[in-house]
């Protein structure tokens, strides 16, 4: 990426077992595929000092979600962890309820959420207000499922004036047919989309795509 390192911020949406995992309680069809493109932004992020927004189901039992989905994600579970392409040991985690009123983003930070709307987290503004202290701020947007976390988180940020690249191939949703509505109406919005290997590229500068581009 062309763009000062210092402005990007990755947010990686639900990458956690339940979803990511074959055997896992809400398993988004196909996402076993994105692993790779996941496990390769997340090694970019680490390397660059990129700070990353982790976001996180964390529910428990009796969640309004859970009328309308299967039980996924539950504190405690094995399910609930991220997978290893994306878990960060360096992690400050945030639970549903916490206030993070802190001036800059930590390395790596996990926003748990009890609804699958991250914002309803109360704390996400203000960790999108810290995050953009840089106006040209560009927030790079992949996990699952697109057509209910990923298409929240990447909606909620735009509507906040925030710039928005997300990478096309390091998403999934759970019905293709939504997925495209969802990508179709983020673009309309002022969305950029991208390959992880434009977002990881370091091999040439002259050929590099700029991110200063999107949005
Ligand atoms: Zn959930």
């Amino acid at each position: 990426m062309t763009t000062g390192d210092d402005c990007v911020i990755f947010v990686d949406v639900d990458t956690q077992r339940d979803f990511l995992d074959p055997e896992g309680a809400l398993y988004v069809p196909d996402s076993v595929a994105i692993r790779p493109n996941l496990a390769r932004l997340t090694a970019y992020a680490r390397n660059r000092a990129i700070p990353v927004i982790a976001t996180a189901c964390a529910h428990l039992p009796g969640d309004p979600e859970l009328k309308a989905f299967p039980p996924h994600c539950m504190v405690g579970t094995r399910g609930q962890t991220r997978i290893d392409e994306t878990s960060r040991p360096d992690s400050r985690i945030l639970g549903p309820d916490a206030l993070f009123a802190e001036p800059r983003l930590p390395a790596h930070l996990t926003v748990e959420k009890r609804e699958y709307d991250v914002f309803s987290h109360p704390s996400m503004n203000w960790t999108v207000e810290t995050a953009t202290v840089h106006s040209d701020a560009i927030f790079v947007v992949y996990g699952v499922a697109t057509d209910y976390c990923v298409g929240c988180a990447a909606r909620g940020l735009l509507e906040r004036g925030c710039r928005v690249l997300l990478v096309v191939d390091a998403i999934r949703g759970i019905d293709q047919e939504r997925e495209t509505e969802v990508l179709t109406d983020l673009v309309s919005r002022g969305a950029t989309l991208a390959l992880t290997a434009a977002v990881c590229d370091d091999s040439d500068t002259r050929h590099r795509p700029s991110l200063h581009d999107a949005g």
